[in-house]
């Protein structure tokens, strides 16, 4: 295997294996025949278990020329993958997703081990990172266009369906795996070539698809990985390519401002799918018992970091006291430990800066008033653990109301009208998801048509769905993952007007 950039260490037996081996490591990532390149020079990253802080492996670590390497193969595929029928597309996407069910064991372990968080919880995103494949391998092969006769009669208005072209596809480090899938299988699906850039924290993950993908018969030059340290200095000059068409992220708002300013040149087809700040809203009426499992899940789920999870429970004030002890005694219960020992629920946040954020935002929270209830500190010894908290009586002036946690911190404020808990709920400049707890079927309509977001879940505290559109509105981005808008995001819409 050419180029593969792995250092086999005994902490690391997914990456030792030759299966995952001959999936990672890798400049451009160039697919077919499983050909993988150093970066020019030879440099490369490590990668770092975050429970132990030790170095697992190392990948390439691409520079400007590797960068623009990969584009050209996207180029050069790009044509030829137009053009290849829409079942063959699909049923790549339909092998991927089989191989990815088979495997799930190692890929799971590669990416606790790269990223943190427990076994269980690498499964449940690979189970639903696969399902993309699975959802987009059916899209693929229902892409159409319309026939109509115009108004006056006088000609006939085709409108066909294209793919967009050669797309970027950033990845933040936090769904290593579904982050990425997400956008592969629809580009797949619609006839798009690309080049990937995982996050430098987690590249394992993508490197491990990116082999499956070649082992499900994806053509040589289709879909191309950048593994980079450099990262602006690398995907700048590939957003400002004029042959590119289309750039779709996931990160922090911060970057992806950024990146919609640099797009704007090549005025690109552009997905941003950015930081989020969820409200959690419990009304009087709630069943509180169902809104504190809805809650762990909302919260705990990737640890609490993900754009989707809850970052604010906003609770009626006649059931805070209850809701927040019953939260507290489930959060306490929660067995925080390595990623990879048996029974653990809480893994360790993905590197030091993360945690001493989330430290930070406790601090300022309780200098403003608000109660520990459990929790409240890192965990002392290796790797970057932080002890599930949740706070009582958070005034709306500390930070984290405003600022996502991004970490297993509960903060509960209270409410006492509905059109206060709205209004607190869409006090923030994002508007990626909202949850909401009643058993008012008029209070559940008036609260999803209020909510300034893109997705709310009544009564369930999650909405990831493969066949839904996930997506935000203000700070938290536009365009839609999943779902039947998923597959517009890469396709163009052309109109031929054709005279009798
Ligand atoms: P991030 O710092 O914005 O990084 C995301 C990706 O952007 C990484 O691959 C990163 O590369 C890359 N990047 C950073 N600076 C760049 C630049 N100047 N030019 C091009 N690419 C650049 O975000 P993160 O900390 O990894 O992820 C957490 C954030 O993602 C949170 O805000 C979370 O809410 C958001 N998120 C949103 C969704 C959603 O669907 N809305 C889903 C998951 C996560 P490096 O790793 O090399 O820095």
């Amino acid at each position: 295997m050419e180029g593969c950039v792995v250092r086999e260490e005994p902490l690391c037996p997914g990456a030792r294996s030759e299966k995952q081996r001959s999936s990672t490591g890798s400049a451009r990532g160039c697919s077919s025949g499983g050909r993988w390149r150093d970066a020019e020079g030879g440099a490369t990253v490590k990668i770092e278990d975050p429970s132990t802080g030790s170095i697992i492996a190392e990948v390439a670590d691409a520079s400007v020329s590797d960068g623009t390497a990969a584009l050209d193969a996207a180029v050069d595929a790009q044509a030829s993958w137009a053009s290849t029928p829409p079942r063959e597309r699909g049923e790549i996407l339909r092998r991927a997703f089989e191989l990815i069910g088979e495997r799930t064991d190692d890929l799971a372990l590669l990416m606790t081990l790269e990223m943190g968080k427990p076994l269980s919880e690498s499964r449940a995103e690979i189970a639903y990172g696969a399902e993309f494949f699975r959802w987009f391998s059916e899209e693929s092969v229902r892409i159409a266009g319309r026939y109509s006769v115009a108004p006056n009669g006088a000609t006939r208005l085709v409108t066909m369906k294209q793919p967009v072209g050669p797309c970027l596809m950033i990845t933040p480090w936090n769904f290593p795996l579904a982050m990425g899938t997400r956008k592969i299988g629809p580009a797949i699906a619609a006839g798009c070539t690309m080049v990937v850039k995982p996050a430098s924290l987690t590249p394992l993950s993508m490197l491990a698809l990116a082999g499956i993908l070649t082992e499900a018969g994806l053509p040589d030059g289709v879909l191309n990985v950048v593994t980079t340290s450099h990262t602006g200095q690398v995907m700048e000059p590939l957003i400002r390519d004029p042959r590119l068409r289309k750039l779709t992220f996931t990160g922090s708002t911060e970057v992806g401002r950024t990146l919609v300013e640099q797009s704007a040149e090549g005025l690109l087809r552009v997905s941003m799918e950015l930081g989020g700040n969820a409200p959690f809203l419990v009304f009087g009426d709630a069943d509180v018992d169902a809104a504190v499992d809805g809650a762990m899940l909302a919260k705990m789920r990737n640890l609490g970091e993900a754009c989707t999870a809850a970052n604010r429970f906003i609770v009626h004030r006649s059931i805070a006291e209850e809701f927040a002890t019953k939260l507290t005694e489930r959060m306490s219960a929660l067995r925080v430990g390595r990623g990879t020992d048996d029974g653990v629920d809480v893994g360790p946040l993905v590197e030091g800066k993360q945690r001493d954020k989330v430290a930070g935002l406790v601090a300022d929270a309780v200098d403003h008033g608000a109660n520990v209830l459990t929790g409240g500190a890192a965990v002392d010894g290796a790797g970057y653990f932080y002890a599930p908290t949740v706070l009582a009586d958070v005034p709306t002036t500390a930070r984290m109301f405003g600022e996502e946690i991004f970490g297993p911190v509960a903060p509960v404020f209270t409410f006492d009208t509905d059109d206060e808990g709205l209004a607190m709920a869409n006090d923030t400049e994002f508007g990626l998801v909202a949850y909401a707890y009643t058993r008012d079927f008029s209070r559940a309509i008036r609260i999803s048509e209020g909510l300034e977001t893109g997705m709310v879940g009544i009564n369930q505290g999650v909405v990831s769905n493969p066949a839904a559109p996930f997506g935000g509105v203000k700070a938290s981005g536009f365009g839609r993952e999943g779902g039947l808008e998923g597959i517009d995001e890469y396709l163009e819409t052309k109109y031929v007007g054709m005279a009798l």
